[in-house]
Formats: C-alpha cells, sequence, structure tokens
C-alpha cells in the first residue's frame, strides 16, 4: 500500500485542460481555440524569423557559456525590458526609480511582485477584475495576499462596466493594491478607452491604491508595441509607484521559453535600490537565478535597431491575422444569418473573443463539432484560419438556435 493512497485525483488546468482532451480527440476537424498561443493560418505554431536569427547568433558567438546569470537575471535583458514597456524617453528610466528583475514568464513576474508585497507592502489585499485570468486568484493567493475582485464586464452590454468598476475601487481600503491589465483583458478582450484609463488612474491615486499592472500582450493587441504601453505609461508619468509583470511569451512567441520581467517604479532611486535587495531575497529560495537562453533572445533583438524594426513587423502580422479573424469570423455569422448581436468579436481586442456562450451551449460545440474551448466561451481567436472559420460558425450557429 503507497503512503500517497490517500491522494485524490486534482482536475485538470480549466485552461491546459482543454489542450489534453483535444489530443485526446480523433476526430480530423477537432479546432482548439483554449490555450492562448499564435497559430499560422496553416494552424501551424509560429517561430518568429527574427528569433531564429538571433538564435543563429546566440550559437555562433564560441565567447558565450552557460555559466549562472546573476540573481536578477540579464542585466541588459532588464533594462531593455524597461526600456520598451516604459518608453525610451522615460523619466523614471532616467532617475533610476524603476527595478527591473527577470522572472520566468509572466506569470513568474506576477508571483515575485506578489511574494515581495505580501512581505513589504502595509495592505495585503489585492483587488482583481471580475473576471479574469485563471490563474490571478491562485498566484496571489499562494503568496500570501488576500484577493478581491472588482466589478469589470457587462455581460448585457459585453463592454466595460465602467460604473461598477469606479464604485468597487472607489470602496476599496486605501492603499490596496490593483491588479489592472494593461492592455487586452483576459478572458474579456474588454479594454478601458484612454479617457477611462485616466479617470481610474485619477481614483487611484486619490486613495493612494497601489496599481500591479499585467502586460502579457504588448503590441498584440493593437500592433503597436507604444500604443499597448499607454495605460501603464500615464501611471507611471504622474511621478507614482506601480509594479509591471512583462512577458514574451506572446508578443515574441517565446511561451516555453519563460522569459519575462517584473518592474516596480519607485519614488527614489534609493528606494528602487533596496526594493531591488529584497527582490534577491525572494527569488533566491525560489528559482535562485532565471534562465539565460531566452533573456539573451529578447535582449539581442531589443537592442540591435534593424532586428528591432524586423520583430515589430512580425508582431504587427501576427495581430493582423488575429483581427482579421474576427472580421472573417463575424462576417461569417452575419452570412449565416445567425441570431443576436455579434458586433462584440470585431470590438474586442487582443488574442481573445468572450462569445457570451454558456457552458453547455460549449459543450455542445465540443460534442458535435470537436470545437475546444474554455467553459466561459472564451475562444482564442489565434488559433483560428481562414480555413476553419466556417466549421467555427456552423458550431455556433447551431448552438444558439
Ligand atoms: N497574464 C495574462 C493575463 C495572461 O493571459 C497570461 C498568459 O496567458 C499571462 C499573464 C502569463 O503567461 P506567461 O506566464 O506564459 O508569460
Amino acid at each position: 500500500e503507497s503512503v500517497f493512497s490517500h491522494v485524490v485525483r486534482a482536475p485538470e488546468d480549466p485552461i491546459l485542460g482543454v489542450t489534453v482532451a483535444y489530443n485526446k480527440d480523433p476526430s480530423p476537424v477537432k479546432l482548439n481555440l483554449g490555450v492562448g498561443a499564435y497559430r499560422t493560418e496553416e494552424g501551424k505554431p509560429l517561430v518568429l524569423n527574427v528569433v531564429r536569427k538571433a538564435e543563429q547568433m546566440l550559437v555562433n558567438d564560441r565567447s558565450r557559456v552557460k555559466e549562472y546569470l546573476p540573481i536578477v537575471g540579464l542585466a541588459e535583458f532588464n533594462k531593455l525590458s524597461a526600456k520598451l514597456i516604459f518608453g525610451a524617453d522615460s523619466p523614471a528610466i532616467r532617475e533610476n526609480r524603476v527595478t527591473t528583475v527577470q522572472c520566468l514568464s509572466g506569470t513568474g513576474s506576477l508571483r515575485v511582485g506578489a511574494e515581495f508585497l505580501a512581505r513589504h507592502y502595509h495592505q495585503r489585499t489585492i483587488y482583481i477584475p471580475q473576471p479574469t485570468w485563471g490563474n490571478h486568484p491562485k498566484i496571489f493567493t499562494l503568496s500570501g495576499l488576500s484577493v478581491k475582485t472588482y466589478r469589470y464586464y457587462d455581460p448585457a452590454t459585453r463592454g466595460l462596466n465602467f460604473r461598477g468598476l469606479l464604485e468597487d475601487l472607489g470602496s476599496a481600503p486605501s492603499g490596496a493594491i490593483v491588479l489592472l491589465h494593461a492592455c487586452a483583458h483576459n478572458p474579456t478582450g474588454v479594454d478601458p478607452t484612454l479617457q477611462q484609463w485616466e479617470q481610474i488612474r485619477r481614483l487611484m491615486r486619490s486613495k493612494a491604491l497601489l496599481p500591479f499592472f499585467d502586460s502579457a500582450y504588448q503590441g498584440f493587441a493593437s500592433g503597436n508595441l507604444d500604443a499597448d504601453a499607454q495605460s501603464v505609461r500615464m501611471f507611471v508619468a504622474d511621478g507614482g509607484e506601480c509594479f509591471v509583470a512583462q512577458s514574451y511569451a506572446k508578443n515574441m512567441g517565446l511561451y516555453g521559453e519563460r522569459v519575462g520581467a517584473l518592474s516596480v517604479v519607485c519614488k527614489t532611486a534609493d528606494v528602487a535600490s533596496r526594493v531591488e535587495s529584497q527582490l534577491k531575497l525572494v527569488i533566491r529560495p525560489m528559482f535562485s537565478n532565471p534562465p539565460i537562453h531566452g533573456a539573451s533572445i529578447v535582449a539581442t533583438v531589443l537592442k540591435d535597431r534593424n532586428m528591432y524594426n524586423e520583430w515589430t513587423i512580425e508582431l504587427k502580422a501576427m495581430a493582423d491575422r488575429i483581427i482579421s479573424m474576427r472580421q472573417q469570423l463575424f462576417d461569417a455569422l452575419r452570412a449565416r444569418g445567425t441570431p443576436g448581436d455579434w458586433s462584440h468579436i470585431i470590438k474586442q481586442i487582443g488574442m481573445f473573443t468572450f462569445t457570451g456562450l454558456n457552458s453547455e451551449q460549449v459543450a455542445f460545440m465540443t460534442r458535435e463539432y470537436h470545437i475546444y474551448m474554455t467553459s466561459d466561451g472564451r475562444i482564442s481567436m489565434a488559433g483560428l484560419s481562414s480555413k476553419t472559420v466556417p466549421h467555427l460558425a456552423d458550431a455556433i450557429h447551431a448552438a444558439v438556435t
């Protein structure tokens, strides 16, 4: 008898479990719209040309060794990552008020930031949007923070519940942490307008709420790296403090390389350097120091003007393909006369469409059409192609009629 015989089987992860179910399905028409990973028109994963080029350069450089990185990661990568999210002319960077540490993609950056806050910040409550990426509440709870939600999405309008958001942040205790999706909110695809961001900023600063930005889709939402960083830059421009978790999974296609960064913008350079010293105490017992390969790829691309430009072109092509999938799906539903208003498909931003389909309709589409997606009705537009749009439109049409 095993000493572990009492261990009960855990449920599959709600997002990654979709792929597990998909892999088991022998149907030739099966379609995986669960996980947020970019696919080409041919349905294949994409390694960017500029990434291949950077890897080749790294391999050819015989002076490169496999030594450990410092606890905070690759210095050059950290500097370039801060510049990418805050802007080349950011006063916060110039004044050395930003500390950036390399972490294990977006997830690891969120986790390290949250652990630091649980140890050193006076307010242990974090407000996350309702709904949000399913990993958020787990990351923050395990880090020792207490998780509350603020209203975000209005199912009736399939848009932002702006009044609810302001009310909930307005009644949050002073100093509370607030998780904000920098752009391309997951799963809803609904972002505040710039005017709304400005109102959120004013409210948060007036109540000393601490912004923690999750930036997993910079450049992926609009195709423009600066446009997708505007929310973050508004909060940095006012001189206040904030946290930012960055991921290169989507925008550089480095999913499995686990490349990301946590930046903390502080009031002074002295505070920033003390914060960094404590971030090292969080990282050292957690994973000691981050991996070298992915960060070297990113640094190689970001520091060379030509490679950077090449990246922005490839990034825009990915974003544009997703945007064109929105239009094609919308047109296909209209052509079928599918009941309902589907304009949210073209209005929403980023990788996902929050369709409004309920869990029974999703189960029906999986059972009858072999289409795999999360039960909240979220579909990854990046997993669609011109060839598969008709099949998805048929399934949605059948599910709602
Ligand atoms: N935050 C959000 C909102 C996401 O959608 C994701 C990925 O799906 C992440 C963070 C982190 O992803 P990763 O850890 O792969 O960078």
